[in-house]
């Protein structure tokens, strides 16, 4: 069994610059990451399997109050892009926040600027971060199933043995990672709620040009309603979630000639909406919200029913009014052929960051990135795992 001062667990971009920061800061650490089965092996969680869009502020606004201020976030996001080998890149401008411009219909358009890299690029960019980190730190390649308080700190252990100790432990696990924590005796927090909606696939990505002509990731917003993570070129990535798997959009070569982007709506009340929506997947089988027919027209004519039975007829409601209003406004072409992948979620998983921090309930545990709860994004788990492990240092009692 190995023992350490700080156990980093996953291996994403807020593993990736919390072990980062650790390491440069002097300290023993052990990374481990049981990496995601496409990943054969390799770090980086999804940073491979994602659109491969840097957004930068305003989105994840919602860690400055955890940096200490939207300044300190701003210098903390430099760090993180400089360590992505990023901070050059022609989209990094001020990082001001900009007001939400209205562009009739009641839609508004929050723009912001996102770094957006190729699958090359972004495989370079892991290859590059996790040899860096690699080379100053052990790296195992392995799942923890269970984190317990042991003699001198957390005890990891995988398949029933103990493997490494930490007096401290980072938990980086990503969206996937609640059931660890909570057996670790951490409390989930309230969160900001659920997002639900649907993935529309453009087989043209011409159909979508007047959207993605707004900005790489311009977000146009309708009350709680509004457009998710635009790929263009993009294809779909089904992610494994309990026992449905979820539409995520992905970043393809310029050969790939179709398009996608999501529609979403924020309630409350996570762990009921999402009881209910396994609840309605459930009665059906698998291969009829998975394979998505192509489709021409009024938006999710066709999808009505089971939409409604897992999201309730208001959500349904919200969501199509605003898809006819991305028609309406010349945003969206619905005559031309699509595929409604469904059900997109988001902000599903458990958090467990505590207030504006990232300790976790319990003492010496903490937590970064989706874990954590304070924003979601790439480059948002990168600036969550180098503040974790800040507050990590400064904490007195090691
Ligand atoms: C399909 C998709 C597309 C996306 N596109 C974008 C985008 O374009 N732009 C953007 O900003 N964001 C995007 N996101 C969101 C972004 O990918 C996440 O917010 C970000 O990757 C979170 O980083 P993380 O380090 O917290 O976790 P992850 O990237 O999820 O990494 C967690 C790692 O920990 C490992 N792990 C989990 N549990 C354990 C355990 N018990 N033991 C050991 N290892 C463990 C996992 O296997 C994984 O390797 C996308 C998400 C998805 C799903």
């Amino acid at each position: 069994m190995l023992h350490c001062d700080y156990l980093v667990i996953g291996g994403g971009l807020g593993g990736l610059t919390a072990a980062n920061v650790l390491a440069e800061a002097g300290c023993d650490v052990v990374l481990v990451d049981r990496s995601l089965p496409e990943a054969r092996g390799a770090l980086g969680g999804f940073t491979r399997f994602s659109g491969a869009k840097f957004s930068l502020l305003p989105a994840g606004q919602g860690l400055a109050p955890v940096a200490g201020g939207l300044g300190a976030l701003r210098a903390t996001t430099q760090d993180v892009l400089a360590f992505c080998d990023l901070a050059d890149h022609s989209a990094v401008g001020s990082l001001d926040l900009l007001d939400d411009q209205p562009i009739g219909a009641q839609a508004s358009m929050r723009a912001y600027q996102s770094i957006v890299l190729t699958p090359q690029q972004v495989e370079r960019l892991v290859e590059r971060i996790s040899g860096k980190v690699g080379a100053s730190i052990r790296v195992i390649d392995a799942g923890i199933d269970e984190l317990r308080p042991g003699p001198s700190g957390w005890l990891a252990f995988s398949r029933g043995g103990a493997i490494v100790e930490g007096r401290v432990a980072i938990f980086c696990g990503g969206r996937m990672g609640g059931t660890l924590l909570r057996r670790a005796g951490a409390m989930p927090q309230e969160g900001k709620g659920i997002d639900l909606g649907v993935r529309i696939e453009f087989a043209e990505r011409e159909s979508l040009r007047a959207l993605r002509d707004r900005g790489p990731d311009a977000k146009i917003l309708i009350g709680p309603t509004r457009t998710f993570c635009l790929n263009s070129p993009g294809t779909i990535f089904r992610y494994g979630f309990r026992q449905i798997t979820i539409p995520g959009g992905i970043v393809a070569d310029t050969s790939e000639r179709g398009a996608n982007f999501g529609i979403l709506t924020r309630v409350q009340g996570k762990e009921d909406r999402l009881g209910r929506v396994l609840r309605a997947l459930r009665t059906v089988p698998p291969a009829e919200y998975e394979a998505a027919p192509t489709v021409k027209g009024a938006p999710f004519q066709d999808k009505t029913a089971i939409l409604e039975s897992a999201y309730g007829f208001e959500v349904v409601g919200h969501l199509k009014k605003f898809a006819e209003t991305l028609g309406e406004l010349g945003l969206v072409d619905w005559t031309s052929e699509h595929r409604i992948h469904f059900p997109l979620l988001d902000w599903h998983w458990d958090t467990f960051a505590v207030g504006h921090s990232h300790r976790t309930s319990q003492p010496n545990l903490f937590v970064a990135g989706d874990a954590a709860g304070h924003a979601r994004g790439l480059l948002q788990a990168g600036v969550s795992g180098w503040l974790a492990a800040r507050e990590a240092l400064a904490d007195a009692s090691l």
